[in-house]
């Protein structure tokens, strides 16, 4: 028994995930006939009341094509320092965009409406890039799964829209928040002009992003997708996997959380560990005690079949998930206690 907790992503698909898979109705998709996707991208906005979305095969080419849309070469993006789609898309943002990032220095990978609204380069000094967008996360991934509260979220919307900004929301653990938090999504359709929402995370599907906004901003989004390469054909199957993960991998997130914290709480009572983040969803960030080395550390659960991420900075990551049992927590929990 492999216990795999580097990532939400390592998931295989359930059998009735597989039986969605294999029932699902395709067509081309890029000629927009696949009606199985068509039918994703009108749920997900519809559960945000958002007017349109559009299906891609990750979350980054999502945030970056949001990105394209939202910008012009020599502009500049304000997101937090920890944010995804400036650590871990490549460069993406000035490949694709030709958009550098100003990065504030946020909680957990969450920035304050004030700190938005001091990063706003003033438009009419034209020495520096113009903003003309903001990246908020939820939940963080670097950050450790935190959430944020809606209300921070509206401000920034307000310091947004008062200065002619774009709002992307990078959404891969969206529904992590939305269940953790017991939101309403409507209200972040309410507030956001996009919204990537991962379908291969916490959801378990093989692969897909849905990127959700209104008409006029989606516009672009059909020739940005196959600017990027990303326009699929008979990708229903893929779209019933995530219509399947609607249906009943969301409300299961509340299980993933329940053990991530008691996760963290059997962390915090041990020796060997210095530090444990704020645990709010299935993610947990910690740190070892001073002179145990993290890579020993990782060796020894190795050898026991268990698998954790390094994330840097004496970061360690738990992430816990739909194949997660609770045969190999009782196990990992079990481990954990009796280390030294
Ligand atoms: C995983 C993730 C993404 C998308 O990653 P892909 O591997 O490209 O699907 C985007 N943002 C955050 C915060 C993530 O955790």
């Amino acid at each position: 028994m492999i216990i795999d907790l580097r990532s939400d992503t390592v998931t295989k698909p359930t059998k009735g995930m597989m039986e969605a898979i294999l029932n699902a109705e395709t067509g081309d998709d890029v000629y927009k006939e696949d009606p199985t996707v068509n039918k994703l991208e009108a749920r997900l906005a519809a559960m945000f009341n958002m007017d349109e979305g559009l299906f891609f095969p990750t979350g980054s080419m999502a945030n970056q094509a949001a990105i394209k849309m939202h910008t012009q070469p020599g502009e500049q993006l304000i997101c937090d320092k920890w944010a995804h789609v400036y650590n871990y898309e490549g460069g993406g943002v000035s490949f694709n965009s030709g958009v550098s990032c100003k990065l504030v220095d946020g909680d957990r990978g969450m920035i304050t409406a004030q700190q938005v609204k001091d990063a706003i380069n003033p438009p009419d000094f034209y020495h520096s890039p113009l903003t003309s967008l903001v990246c908020l996360e939820n939940t963080t991934n670097k950050g450790g799964g935190a959430c944020y509260d809606f209300d921070e979220m509206l401000q920034i919307h307000h310091v947004a829209k008062d200065n002619g900004l774009s709002l992307h929301l990078d959404g891969a653990r969206l529904m992590n928040a939305i269940v953790a938090k017991k939101e309403d999504p409507k209200k972040y359709g309410a507030i956001f002009d996009t919204i990537s929402i991962c379908l291969s995370k916490g959801l378990g599907t093989p692969l897909g992003t849905v990127l959700i906004g209104n008409k006029t901003v989606m516009q672009k989004a059909m020739r940005v997708r196959k600017v990027l390469g990303g326009g699929m054909r008979q990708i229903g199957y893929m779209a019933g996997a995530g219509l399947y993960a609607l249906d009943h991998h969301v409300e299961r997130l509340a299980e993933d959380h329940k053990k991530a914290k008691q996760i963290a709480a059997i962390l915090e009572a041990q020796n060997y560990v210095h530090k444990v983040e704020p645990t709010e969803t299935n993610i947990v960030i910690f740190y070892l005690s001073e002179g145990i080395s993290e890579t020993k550390f990782m060796e020894d659960l190795s050898k026991l079949d268990i698998r954790i991420s390094n994330m840097g900075q004496g970061k360690l990551r738990v992430v816990t998930h739909l194949d997660y049992t609770d045969a190999m927590h009782d196990r990992f929990l079990n481990v954990l206690s009796t280390y030294n």
